[in-house]
């Protein structure tokens, strides 16, 4: 087996010769796929032959990406979908419902707490917030009705680390899957399956797109979950045995709810996995060297980056995420205004939000996107109005250092 920057950059055959021998697998922009004959049709519709029908269900183009994550995940199959909200939802209306919970921390992508809070809820499903990092309280909440556990590898902005395969003994326990949001860490930073994860939802939007040019989301199935033990799976289960969780998805939930990817957003986002794993050392890199210095800085009260020493998941940080730490950080300046001043003074840094971009991004997370929630919510996720977050992309560090050091001087 080559190596992950090997693997990222010589894709996974389809099995399926394209008629121009094109090295690189085109978009295929169609919708419909034909058929020879009625009974070829009806094979294919009934899932007796593997073949595409309607880009909605599957398309050449994003096969050809879901196979490459799948390759170099060690995953047992993946779905791509429109986004990685949509990755986070499809994969929990797939295993929960009405009358059941979630166990998660209050420490979320604002988005994912906003559908677990304002849209799932009003349906009768509850989420449950706790410390992950506390055996206890996590194994204290959960009951019958508890169908799945969520964690994030790296929560932005409070940039808290769980020991994940701590997290999946727990679910083990009481026959749940960990599902885990790996966006920040992708397969070359996190390998979801040695860790316990039994599904990864990733936005590819950030590190995988490559230069944000696309928005989009993959579900991986690592595997190591027994899906019989999943009510919700039991037909599945009874047809397609371990694949229940990646049928019931392909079958029916991601199908009917239209969460199919783009086959050109595929392309660019194929495209874009074979750079990931240089444009990831670089944005460690960058990232360190930026919470490195913010650290030494008189004007800045605390940075929060777990590849600092003072971070108090820097030892989980270091054995789960192969000895690098992500491209994110955050800092505190004296108030809200502060932070404001420092934003408008930078020149090359951007104000815009988005993460793991090739450009490094600054933004205030308080005020924006935390800002459907009260001052009482957001304190009880850990935020703070003087805290500005940046993600670091693949400059020079000296230039992003440098703009830096004339933004602070100017407030
Ligand atoms: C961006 C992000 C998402 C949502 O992804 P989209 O592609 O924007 O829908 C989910 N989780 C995390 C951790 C993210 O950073």
């Amino acid at each position: 087996m080559n190596t992950f920057a090997t693997q990222a950059v010589h894709p996974v055959p389809s099995g399926k010769q394209d008629i121009h021998a094109a090295l690189r697998t085109p978009v295929y922009d169609s919708v419909a796929f034909e058929f020879e004959t009625a009974r070829e049709m009806e094979l294919a519709f009934t899932g007796k032959r593997p073949s595409h029908t309607y880009s909605r269900i599957s398309n050449p183009t994003v096969e050809q990406f879901e196979l490459q994550i799948r390759a170099l995940s060690g995953a047992v199959g993946v779905v791509a979908v429109s986004s990685g909200m949509s990755a986070i939802t499809t994969s929990v209306l797939a295993l929960a419902g009405t009358g059941t919970n979630i166990v998660t921390s209050r420490h979320l992508f604002g988005n994912t707490l906003s559908l677990f809070e304002r849209t799932l809820r009003p349906w009768g499903l509850e989420t449950r917030y706790v410390d992950l990092n506390d055996p206890e309280e996590v194994a204290g909440a959960m009951d019958s009705n508890t169908k799945l556990v969520f964690c994030e590898t790296i929560t932005n902005p409070q940039m808290e680390v769980v020991d994940i395969s701590m997290l999946a003994g727990i679910a083990e326990r009481h026959h749940v899957p960990l599902v885990v949001d790996g966006t920040v860490t992708t397969p070359y930073l996190f390998n979801g399956k040695e860790h316990g994860a039994a599904v990864e939802v990733i936005s590819s939007t950030k590190y995988i797109s490559g230069g944000a040019t696309s928005i989009g989301g993959v579900i991986v199935d690592h595997g190591g979950f027994d899906w019989k033990q999943a009510e919700k799976l039991a037909s599945e289960y009874r047809a397609f045995g371990r694949f229940a969780f990646l049928m019931k998805l392909r079958r029916e939930v991601y199908r009917n709810t239209g969460a199919c990817l783009s086959p050109h957003n595929a392309w660019l986002q194929t495209l874009g996995l074979e750079t990931m794993p240089l444009r990831i050392e670089k944005s460690c890199e960058n990232a360190y060297a930026a919470a490195d210095f913010l650290e030494s800085h008189e004007k800045v009260t605390s940075v929060n980056y777990p590849g600092l020493d003072s971070s108090p998941y820097h030892v989980v940080a270091e054995k789960q995420f192969r000895g690098r730490f992500g491209g994110i950080l955050t800092f505190e300046l004296q108030d809200q205004e502060r932070c404001y001043l420092f934003m408008d003074n930078l020149k090359l840094i951007r104000r815009a939000t988005n993460l793991n971009d090739n450009k490094t991004l600054v933004l205030h997370p308080w005020s924006t996107i935390f800002c459907e929630f009260s001052d009482k919510q957001k304190k009880a996720m850990s935020l703070s109005s003087s805290m500005v977050r940046l993600s670091c992309g693949i400059e020079d560090s000296s230039d992003i250092i440098r703009d830096m050091t004339q933004a602070l001087e100017a407030i």
